[in-house]
């Protein structure tokens, strides 16, 4: 397994830095409106914070076990 630090949003690769950085600057309204994309299945995506153990990264909405960036239950 391993996690994602970019994502495709309306067509470009950005990374996760960036994506954090798009949604803090938008309003609530507009935020529901950002669609991040998984770089490999293309399925809908979350910016994550870094926390103790891990940097910032991308998760799917919906758990993905196919995708090799679904991170770990424990994560
Ligand atoms: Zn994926």
């Amino acid at each position: 397994m391993s996690v994602a630090t970019q994502c495709k949003f309306f067509g470009h690769i950005i990374t996760v830095e960036k994506a954090l950085a798009v949604r803090k600057a938008a309003s609530s309204e507009e935020r529901r409106k950002l669609v991040f994309e998984c770089i490999k299945c293309g399925k809908a995506v979350r910016p994550h914070l870094a926390g103790d153990r891990c940097k910032a990264h991308f998760v799917h909405f919906n758990r993905n076990p196919e995708c090799q960036y679904d991170p770990p239950k424990d994560y």
